[in-house]
């Protein structure tokens, strides 16, 4: 069985995972079922998550976070996998590792001041809007504009596959405000990529004029996830919003999928720690031609090859951990750990349902849900066929 309990973790983190996984089975796990079933979660949990303090985790106490290094981080997303609402989850780190972390890092005090106070509060929501109807993958080549206009930013285009999109506050947005894609700047387009937080209402709740949040999207899985496509027309945003400077936005978008993509693997790996423990479980349970399944050679095979392979996978992730948590480069590492945990999880998953039998195949069961959920990591935060690219430039190839 692996062990979270590694030397990577000190005693205070796991005083701090205690408090975590007492949150989640008091506040979350009891709505599970009802909240995937209705396909949304109330706004209000943000807000209890922040009181606890776990919105701000490793940001600066000066905006009201915690300062506390990356394994509390780690320690955090490991037991909120326990609410076993892979969508909730991914919500919650959109928030707290793909928007949040970046504009700490690249904002400016009146940003800073307007967004990650409230934000590490829960009482805004922040999304991040790089994928588009015309593609994902190719963020070089996005078309939502921002075009200046005195001291505005005029946006117009469209975002798809949003999460946190229709409850948002804030969007940290994806826009070109470089020349136009053509044949001429094709090769050069990542340099006309900026980063703006887009608000997506001002302080009286009144909609930003030009944006607005299209049909609900009906998705795999991840049901309990707020996923929706964004439409901006001629959308007036002050250029204070601008995040960094202008025209680097490609660079910070590729710096800010590696907080995403690590916690991507972090949960995976959690998620499939979960998923064999409920198999092991079930496969001791239940009886066949005269005794658990879990006792035919066949099955505690296979699950002895899935232990080993979680292990190389888990271990692969926490170096990564540990290397993001001392500031060393270390896209490779990020890369090949969100390439094998996301296509592990999905070999897990399919083992877990043929392990249940027939009931593994039915809704009640968790391994059902969470057969369908696991679907999206190979595709969401940079496919396997991204990060295959990545870790082959990374070596030289
Ligand atoms: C539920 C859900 C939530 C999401 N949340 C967000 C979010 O919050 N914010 C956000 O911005 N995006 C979000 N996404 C979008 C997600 O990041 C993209 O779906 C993903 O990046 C892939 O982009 P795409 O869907 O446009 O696929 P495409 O880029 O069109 O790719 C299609 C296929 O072509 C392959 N391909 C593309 N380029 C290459 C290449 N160079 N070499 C080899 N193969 C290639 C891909 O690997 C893939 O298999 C979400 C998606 C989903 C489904």
């Amino acid at each position: 069985m692996t062990n979270q309990t590694r030397s990577y973790f000190t005693e205070e983190h796991e005083i701090f995972r205690k408090s975590v996984r007492s949150f989640v089975e008091k506040e979350l796990y009891p709505h599970q079922q009802e909240w995937e079933k209705s396909r949304s979660v109330p706004k209000e949990i943000f807000k209890k998550l922040g009181e606890q303090g776990f919105l701000g985790i490793t940001l600066p106490e000066k905006y009201g976070g915690s300062g506390c290094d990356y394994w509390y981080k780690v320690a955090f997303a490991e037991e909120m996998t326990h609410c076993r609402m892979n969508g909730f989850t991914m919500d919650v780190m959109v928030h707290t590792d793909m928007t949040t972390p970046v504009i700490n890092r690249l904002g400016t005090e009146a940003q800073k001041e307007e967004v990650l106070i409230p934000a590490i509060k829960g009482e805004k929501i922040c999304a991040l809007g790089i994928t588009e109807p015309g593609g994902g993958s190719d963020v070089a080549h996005l078309r939502t504009t921002a075009r200046k206009d005195g001291d505005d930013y005029i946006i117009n285009g469209a975002k798809t596959f949003i999460t946190n999109g229709s409850r948002a506050d804030y969007i940290l947005l994806a826009v070109r405000t470089g020349p136009p894609v053509t044949a001429e700047t094709f090769q050069s387009a990542h340099t006309g990529v900026s980063f703006i937080i887009f608000p997506t209402h001002n302080e009286k709740g009144e909609k930003t004029p030009g944006f607005s949040v299209g049909r609900k999207l009906e998705k795999m899985g991840n049901h309990s996830s707020d996923t929706a496509e964004l439409s901006f027309q001629d959308c007036r945003i002050p250029t204070k919003y601008l995040l960094g400077e202008e025209n680097k936005g490609f660079y910070y978008v590729m710096n800010n999928f590696q907080g995403e993509r690590l916690i991507a693997s972090i949960m995976a790996c959690a998620g499939m720690k979960l998923m064999l423990e409920d198999s092991i479980k079930y496969g001791r349970e239940r009886q066949a031609f005269g005794k658990p399944i879990i006792t035919f050679q066949v099955w505690r095979h296979r699950l002895a090859q899935l232990f080993t392979e979680l292990e190389a996978a888990q271990e692969l992730t926490y170096r990564a951990c540990d290397l993001f948590n001392r500031d060393i480069p270390c896209v490779k590492e990020i890369s090949m750990a969100k390439l094998l945990t996301s296509e592990l999880v999905n070999k897990v998953a399919a083992e877990c349902v043929q392990l249940h039998g027939g009931y593994g195949y039915i809704e009640e069961y968790d391994i059902c849900r969470v057969y369908r959920d696991v679907r999206l990591l190979t595709i969401g935060a940079g496919t396997s066929e991204i990060m295959r690219e990545i870790i082959a430039k990374e070596t030289g190839l």
